[in-house]
């Protein structure tokens, strides 16, 4: 078992706060089997709220779960409990890790931000809910602090956590 922190950086504008709409958030990757080196060609989604591939084995069952079409392995992806985090204007122009998989026979290789996301805007301003980040960033206008707000420049990255 290998546990992979997803790291993001983004340049966020008036936006103190940025995270996903945890624990519903769908992660997409591309995934690598660490047996044959098979990479899938498809997006696979890994959401922390829903649970697949139960069997008297595991009866509860993992966040995502297939078979190498390959090698025909067994991969599995759990996000860590409690390991989704914010990504704060302080950390704007920096990578960070935002939340950590525990991977079983896997390695994420690719990552897609999809949709929901949601901002903060700084001081008292509005809180965006649903937002869209696959072209890599979002503008948008904050009617209370009268000011744009946007997120550009993402950017993800992965690495490999010691145990
Ligand atoms: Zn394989």
């Amino acid at each position: 078992m290998v546990k992979i922190g997803l790291q993001i950086n983004a340049q966020l504008e008036n936006i103190e706060e940025l995270k996903t709409n945890h624990p519903d958030y769908r992660f997409f990757f591309k995934i690598k089997c660490t047996n044959c080196g098979e990479v899938s060609d498809k997006w696979h989604d890994v959401s922390e709220s829903e649970r697949v591939g139960q069997s008297s084995r595991v009866p509860n069952g993992f966040n995502f779960y297939m078979k190498c079409k390959i090698c025909s392995r067994e991969i599995s992806v759990d996000v860590v409990e409690h390991s989704n985090q914010s990504y704060t204007l302080d950390d704007s122009g920096k990578f960070k890790t935002i939340v950590t998989f525990d991977c079983r026979g896997a390695e994420p290789v690719e990552f897609s931000p999809q949709t929901g996301w949601i901002a903060k805007s700084v001081e008292n301003g509005q809180v965006f809910e649903d937002i869209d980040l696959s072209e890599d960033d979002w503008a948008d206008y904050d009617e209370k602090n009268k000011s744009a707000v946007g997120i550009s420049e993402f950017q993800f990255q992965f690495i490999k956590l010691k145990k």
